[in-house]
């Protein structure tokens, strides 16, 4: 009795972020009337073909706020709602050029329908309706925008693959003991893993182009500086930067942010974040120009010290 007079009922005045999902297949072209037909094709490539093309868009909707007291932030009905109403059931299999007006070009305001320029416009069509804290679109699997809010701000984020063999064991050190360290890992022989990188770039939306950078040369880049290098590789031999350095998911992922941050600043934008994913069960983030929060530290502290 003393217990739940003292504790909220159902949550009431607690805080929590709640997401919805919600999908649309819309299609786009990337053309801008003052450029000539090899600008633009030379500037989005396949992407200026006429008369466009489609993506099977998801859309993940996040929400903030305290407990009602019926235990939720705000009533899924009326957020599924806000979203077909404002959002999918305006977008759903049009063409995204013509359905806003934001995204008319042949107006000097308007702004190509990227991921990017995409996820901003529907965050300022959702904001008066719902508590949002982010927005995470899809263009596919492999091509996601973060927003946040923040004016032009945004985060893009390009999914890509390798395969590649290792073995986690120091040169200066016996078997037995990297036995103790890396367990399985040290094996004389090595192992593989298919890789997933997910590289997170941060920049402001251009206001016509509507990119944070130009993703075909992001692509490129990604393509040319790690995948090429490192796909179907031994890392300890066949990559230098191993010879030295124990190939763990951490240091592959320090490696590839180290080798990208200056390529994809000279595109024009940071590089925020990579993912390196080893398998289902393990993966290492690399928070580039950021340092871990005290709190975090802290924690990894008190973590510690339970253990031993
Ligand atoms: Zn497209
Ligand atoms: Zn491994």
């Amino acid at each position: 009795m003393t217990s739940t007079q003292s504790k909220p009922l159902h949550g009431k005045g607690r805080e929590c972020v709640i997401t919805r999902r919600a999908c649309f297949s819309s299609s786009h072209r990337y053309w801008l009337p003052e450029k000539s037909p090899e600008e633009n094709l030379s500037l989005f490539g396949k992407c200026s073909i006429a008369p466009g093309h489609g993506h099977n868009y998801e859309l993940i909707v996040s929400m903030g706020g305290e407990l009602d007291s019926d235990g939720m932030v705000l009533n899924l009905s009326d957020v599924k709602h806000s979203i077909k109403d404002k959002v999918t059931g305006q977008l759903d299999f049009r063409f995204l050029n013509d359905v806003w007006p934001e995204f008319n070009v042949d107006n000097q305001e308007g702004i190509l329908p990227t991921t990017e320029a995409l996820v901003q416009v529907i965050w300022h069509r959702l904001k008066d309706d719902l508590p949002l804290t982010s927005l995470r679109l899809y263009e596919n699997p492999n091509l996601w925008a973060d927003y946040f809010g923040k004016n032009m701000e945004a985060f893009l984020t390009v999914q890509t693959h390798f395969a590649a063999a290792h073995r986690l064991a120091k040169e200066e050190i016996s078997f037995d003991e990297n036995k103790k360290i890396y367990g399985k890992c040290a094996r004389v022989n090595g192992h593989g893993h298919n890789y997933l990188v997910d590289i997170t770039v941060k920049g402001d939306i251009d206001k016509r182009t509507g990119m944070v950078c130009d993703l075909s040369a992001l692509q490129d880049t990604i393509n040319d500086l790690i995948v090429e290098q490192l796909d179907h590789t031994f890392l300890n031999k066949d990559i230098e930067f191993f010879h030295n350095c124990v190939p763990t998911a951490e240091n592959i992922a320090l490696y590839i942010s180290d080798i990208l941050k200056k390529p994809i600043h000279q595109l024009g934008a940071t590089l925020h974040k990579i993912r390196l994913q080893e398998s289902p069960n393990n993966a290492a983030e690399i928070y580039v120009d950021q340092k871990l929060t005290n709190s975090l530290k802290l924690k990894f502290e008190n973590s510690l010290v339970t253990q031993t």
